[in-house]
Order: structure tokens, then C-alpha cells, then sequence
């Protein structure tokens, strides 16, 4: 966030989908770094860590580990423990809803609202036409495609199965991410394109920043 100039001392709420250590790793760092951050020794407004129930106990694990009380903050930390379809305010006037997911069993895509704009992102998953219902006419829909083809592991996405989500839920614009290593030596939008997603799909990639 630094290194991109994104304004990090003033972070509201981190979404953590499920306990992979690619999903909510960072936070350790992130949590050490702001302990002794100069430019948050005055910050009083709270930083809240929304996820499935499980995120608590883990949080605490990361702060036991070399008794780095990650907690002990300049400023509030919330820790909130969401439930399924059931909503939550994320900041006034910004709503989150959590749908599990096939992944592992505590994974939830998250559906955002803010302003009458609309994004969901997936996370990791497996397929689940569920998630189509889910995004169904989002302003943004972001999706792990975390295989070009022929998936060895069933618990992630390939492109075909990522677009069909896509055509049947007909966002704006779609993003794909989580991109394993396959996916290197590909011409992505020459290979989406050979799918026909029916509405513009970005490539995430590190630094991309794109207004709703
Ligand atoms: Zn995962
Ligand atoms: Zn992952």
C-alpha cells in the first residue's frame, strides 16, 4: 500500500475470506507494522477485520506467536465474525453480505454496496452457480480463475468455468485474479476472448487501480 501511494495510515476494514495463508497471511505484518507506524500514533477511529467465525481465535493465534500482541494498538482494532446472508455495515453507508462458498469451510465470497455501486469477489472457490445468482448485475465481479485449463485441484476456478459465471451473471465489468503460475506465458485477453464473456473482463495484476 505504501510502495503504491495508497493513503494505508487511513484504512477503515480488511475482508478476509477464508484462513489460507495467501488470504489472511498479511495480516501479521500488517498488524506489527502499525504497532509502531509514526504516522498512526495519533489515529483514534477503528480498524475493523471483517471475516467467518474462526477469524478471532486466529488473529490472537498470529498475536500469541513470538508474543507480538498484535492487538495492542494506537487504535482500536475490530475484529467482526460475520454470518452467512445475514448483512453487515462495513463503514455508515457501506453494506457487506457474506455467501459461503465451496472452498474450505469457513470460505465466503462477499457482496459490497456503497453508494448504489455493487461489487462481489469471489475469493477462492470451487463452481457454484450460486455465485451467478449472487453477482447477478454487480457494477464489478471479481473472480478467482486461479487455472487457464483443465484444473487439477477441484476447489479453484479455470477460465471456462469463471466465464460462465460471468455470462449468467452479467456484471458491468468483470475482473479475474489469483493467477497460478500456468497463467504466465498466456495472452490473457486473447484467451478470454475465444470464450465470448459477454461483458468487458479485466486481469487483475498488482498496482491496477480502477474506479467503480
Ligand atoms: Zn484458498
Ligand atoms: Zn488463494
Amino acid at each position: 500500500m505504501a510502495a503504491l501511494g495508497l493513503d494505508w495510515p487511513n484504512l477503515d476494514a480488511i475482508w478476509i475470506s477464508h484462513f489460507h495463508m495467501d488470504h489472511v497471511g498479511g495480516l501479521g505484518p500488517l498488524l506489527a507494522g502499525t504497532k509502531h507506524a509514526s504516522q498512526l500514533k495519533k489515529r483514534e477511529k477503528a480498524l475493523r477485520v471483517f471475516g467467518p467465525s474462526g477469524l478471532e481465535d486466529l488473529i490472537e493465534r498470529f498475536s500469541d506467536a513470538n508474543h507480538y500482541r498484535l492487538l495492542d494498538q494506537p487504535f482500536p482494532v475490530e475484529i467482526v465474525e460475520i454470518e452467512e446472508l445475514e448483512k453487515f455495515e462495513i463503514l455508515p453507508g457501506v453494506e457487506g453480505v457474506a455467501m459461503k462458498t465451496p472452498h474450505t469451510a469457513e470460505s465466503h465470497a462477499i457482496h459490497i454496496r456503497d453508494a448504489g455501486k455493487t461489487l462481489v469477489y469471489t475469493a477462492d472457490t470451487a463452481f457454484d452457480e450460486k455465485i451467478a445468482t449472487f453477482a447477478r448485475k454487480v457494477d464489478l465481479f471479481i473472480l478467482e480463475c486461479t487455472y487457464v485449463k483443465d484444473k487439477p485441484a477441484k476447489k479453484h476456478l479455470e477460465l471456462a468455468e469463471a466465464i460462465f459465471l460471468i455470462r449468467k451473471a452479467e456484471p458491468k465489468r468483470a475482473m479475474l485474479t489469483h493467477f497460478y503460475p500456468e497463467w504466465d506465458d498466456v495472452d490473457f485477453d486473447k484467451e478470454v476472448a475465444n470464450y465470448g464473456p459477454g461483458s468487458q473482463v479485466i486481469g487483475a495484476k498488482d498496482g491496477l487501480v480502477i474506479k467503480i
